[in-house]
């Protein structure tokens, strides 16, 4: 089968590669039908994360199920499936102790050795481990599209909105419109905050796909001050909530420095490096600040929510692509051309 091979340090290439095949009778293997091209594909290949290549990318994936380990019970073979981009045992002290983002048996999918070394999905099969713990059958009248981020960009922006405690009538301010910040915008408005006020850098369209997606602001931070605009949105009271999808060092602080009295501050970004904190303005402030690892036990209700018509992240996909042009795809998304929010691409 072909498959997206990060083959080295900045050089991803479409190669045949081995097709997978189930190797603990907890397994299924997984005929993928979409997978999508996620940031942190972009952090592995520029070696902003700890990895070893070569292996082949993806984690954030829906698909039909080809085959089942002997001890899989839960789903069946031909059911389509949508999988969480880290899968975990639900067995060990960690999960046990409800963080099953550090399973001590999981990993991510296409993130080598260092994350698990479990198979990528970019590409036509997955061998995915835990099936029945993990392995979601997706409703009839739900899309494939529709199913697509709810094992990863979906669950961490909604991760980032819970984390930020957000409350009925609060102001909320995401800063980074991509696709995680989308995710959190779309999440956020689930927690009935009063304004969302989107803070995107220099792309207007990802701030128009985000009033789309339940924003009531936007701002543009090349061109406007943002801590003053968010002053006037809130009557000089700072925002309750602030939560950072950017992942700069100046976005972080900024985050910190618009919320009020007793904010909230939720982080769901990778910072690449070190950053410092205004620490007596938190102190002074009374903000509390939430970080971690995104949850992904929440992939059942948010699949429910998005056969109720209550979430829809679809309209972030730009791009549709056949496997063939998986290449294209990678570049596209990578420098961000064409107005380019996520990419699927069809096996
Ligand atoms: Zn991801
Ligand atoms: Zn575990």
């Amino acid at each position: 089968m072909k498959g997206l091979v990060f083959t080295k340090l900045n050089e991803v290439k479409l190669q045949e590669v081995e097709k997978p095949a189930i190797i603990n009778d907890t397994d299924a293997l997984v005929r993928v039908t979409l997978t999508s091209i996620c940031g942190s594909d972009v952090h592995l290949v520029q070696g902003h994360l700890p990895t070893t290549p070569e292996y082949v990318l993806g984690h954030e994936y829906v698909g039909v199920i080809e085959k089942v380990g002997s001890a899989v019970k839960a789903v069946k073979v031909g059911q389509r499936v949508a999988g969480p981009a880290a899968p975990y045992c639900g067995q060990c002290a960690n999960c046990k102790a409800g963080h099953i983002e550090h399973c001590m048996y999981g990993g991510v999918h296409g993130s080598g050795p260092e994350f698990g070394n479990l198979p990528g999905t970019h590409c036509e099969y997955v061998r995915v481990p835990f099936a029945d713990n993990v392995l979601l059958p997706i409703p009839d009248d739900v899309s494939d599209e529709q199913a697509l981020f709810v094992g990863d960009i979906l669950s961490t922006g909604f991760f980032g909105a819970e984390k930020g405690n957000i409350k009925v009538g609060d102001t909320v301010v995401v800063f980074g419109a991509g696709p995680v910040g989308l995710a959190a915008i779309h999440s956020a408005r689930l927690f009935s905050p009063e304004k969302i006020i989107a803070i995107g850098y220099k792309n207007t369209f990802r701030l128009e796909v985000s009033k789309k997606l339940g924003a009531t602001h936007t701002i543009l931070s090349s061109k406007e001050d943002v801590l003053e605009r968010i002053n006037e949105l809130t009557n000089g009271q700072g925002a309750d909530v602030a939560i950072d999808a950017a992942g700069t060092e100046s976005n972080l602080q900024q985050a910190v420095r618009c919320v009020g009295i007793g904010g909230r501050v939720s982080l769901v970004a990778l910072y690449g490096k070190s950053a410092s904190l205004p620490l007596n303005e938190i102190c002074m402030k009374n903000i509390k600040i939430e970080m971690g690892l995104g949850y992904l036990g929440h992939m059942e209700r948010l699949l429910r929510m998005i056969q109720t018509g209550k979430i829809d992240l679809s309209p972030i996909i730009t791009h549709r692509m056949p496997l063939s042009d998986v290449e294209k795809a990678f570049d596209i998304f990578q420098n961000r051309k064409e107005n380019v929010i996520k990419v699927a691409i069809k096996p």
